[in-house]
């Protein structure tokens, strides 16, 4: 399997450090509003990463935040009038919502800032003793003339940069020793929230989140870090710079970062009128056509948005529903058996090949481009020649076939059936048992399993609910 890595500028080899497993971390948004779909081509992207790496037998740490504490949810909260955790609160809900119908599944551990503080201390406090950082006033800096790797991943020179902004500091506009230097901590503004810290109360600077959170849920050397390309400079950059001075050891062996999406040709942007959210677009299409959408397209090349291109994934995605519901229809028809008929071999051997023609593009840095390509010639394929005359072992092949490829790249295929109240609080019994044996695994595995069929569990003091969402 290769991956186009952002470090090295070039596809490599994926080798995970431990065997069979990988530790990934995706940065996620910051929640003030309703997430755009732009936000959601990371999620979407890297969702089918993790679920191409599931499929190919590797048991997959995913780990995203949630970026709660920031200015554009303190603004938002002071012109609502209330506290910033309501905002947030509001919004990380929202988003969940929106993740769901876009199947994305649900992160392993989904760390939230404001409850990751204390490590955040900790990790500020070894930079400032190791020399890494600096305070001043009550605003901690990072010392990034200190650390010698600093560019390699945005493969920027820091003389080129630091002589861009030399002027700065010569009119002394700054507290930093380097225009370069960025915040780790910042002092308490009036009506902000704040944390008591051994520089004053204050709060952390957006880049320490990531290195933090990611080190606790993943470990010190991440498999995969990945996040939309406008990341790399300087946040990615940054958390480089923290992660490795701190810790000792390369943060992440790969990097990847998804293009950006734009909307007729053009940047997205709310003041010029051509911004939508994932809600918004969820009102005109089923949010599976927009996860379709978005991976027709290769993940490192711009994606452009617009309403004829949304309707023609439509009309694709609905070419392949059609073709797996009447293939259903005929392997239900058919009396079971395990064997081919003569005539059927040469057809079976196509759909081996358009099962490795799948293989390999999604195996070249996950080019789902090609790999639904691979999937509309399949269903050319069973169209043609599953009939009411195939066998069963041949057609039920096909559509599982169909089915399962679909399913890597989180494309649902199969009508769900209705699940029955019933056989929720069933499963909910045996999620509590699990719980109570610490089989934590299966606990959650009960839990995604509801997910999947739109089965959203709370536990609250009084017990689990559980809602349709
Ligand atoms: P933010 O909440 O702005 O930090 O963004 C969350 C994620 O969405 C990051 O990985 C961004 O790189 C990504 N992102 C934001 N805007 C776009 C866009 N127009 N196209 C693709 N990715 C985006
Ligand atoms: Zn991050």
């Amino acid at each position: 399997m290769k991956i186009y890595n952002s470090l090295t500028k070039s596809k490599q080899e994926f080798h995970p450090i431990q065997e069979g497993k990988v530790g990934m971390y995706v940065c996620g948004p910051t929640v003030y509003n309703y997430i755009h779909i732009g936000n959601a081509r990371p999620m979407i992207v890297f969702d089918t990463v993790r679920r191409y790496l599931e499929h190919k037998g590797y048991e997959v740490n995913y780990v995203s935040n949630f970026t709660d504490v920031d200015d554009k949810i303190i603004k938002k909260a002071n012109e609502e009038g209330v506290e910033p955790s309501v905002i947030s609160e509001r919004f990380i809900e929202e988003c969940r919502k929106d993740m769901k119908g876009l199947n994305v599944k649900e992160a392993t551990h989904h760390p939230k800032a404001t409850e990751e503080i204390d490590g955040m201390i900790a990790m500020i406090s070894d930079l400032v003793e190791k020399g890494y950082a600096y305070e001043v006033d009550g605003t901690v800096y990072y010392r990034v003339e200190h650390f010698q790797d600093y560019g390699k991943l945005s493969h920027k020179n820091l003389e080129d940069m630091q002589s861009g902004h030399r002027d700065i500091l010569v009119t002394g506009e700054s507290q930093k020793e380097d225009p370069m230097d960025f915040v780790l901590w910042k002092p308490k503004k009036e009506g902000e929230p704040a944390w008591d810290s051994p520089w004053g109360e204050g709060r952390p600077g957006w880049h320490i989140e990531c290195s933090v959170m990611s080190r606790k849920y993943v470990g010190d050397t991440l498999d995969i870090h990945a996040g939309g390309e406008d990341l790399i400079f300087p946040h990615h950059e940054n958390e480089i710079a923290q992660s490795e001075a701190a810790n000792g050891v390369p943060f992440s062996n790969y990097w990847m970062h998804n293009a950006f999406l734009n909307i007729d040709n053009k940047k997205m942007s709310k003041s010029a009128g051509n911004f939508f959210t994932v809600r918004e677009i969820g009102e005109k299409f089923p949010l599976q056509v927009l996860r379709f959408f978005m991976l027709s397209v290769h993940y490192r090349s711009p994606l452009n948005f617009s309403d004829t291109l949304v309707q023609s994934a439509k009309n694709g995605l609905e070419r392949i529903l059609t073709a797996v519901e009447h293939a259903q229809e005929i392997v239900e028809g058919l009396p079971k058996s395990d064997t081919r008929k003569a005539d059927e071999e040469v057809s079976y051997q196509k759909l081996q090949e358009l099962i490795k023609k799948y293989e390999d593009a999604m195996e070249d840095d996950f080019n789902t481009a090609d790999a639904i390509a691979a999937i509309f010639e399949m269903v050319k394929l069973s169209n043609i020649t599953v009939t009411k005359e195939s066998s069963y072992a041949y057609a039920k092949e096909m559509l599982d076939t169909i089915v399962g490829l679909c399913d890597v790249l989180g494309i649902i295929t199969k009508k769900q059936e209705e699940i029955l109240d019933s056989d929720i609080e069933a499963l909910i019994e045996q999620r509590q048992q699990a719980r109570k044996n610490k089989d934590f695994a299966k606990a959650d595995a009960i839990r995604d399993e509801l997910l999947e069929r739109g089965i959203v569990l709370k536990d609250t003091r009084e017990g689990v609910k559980w809602s349709r969402a």
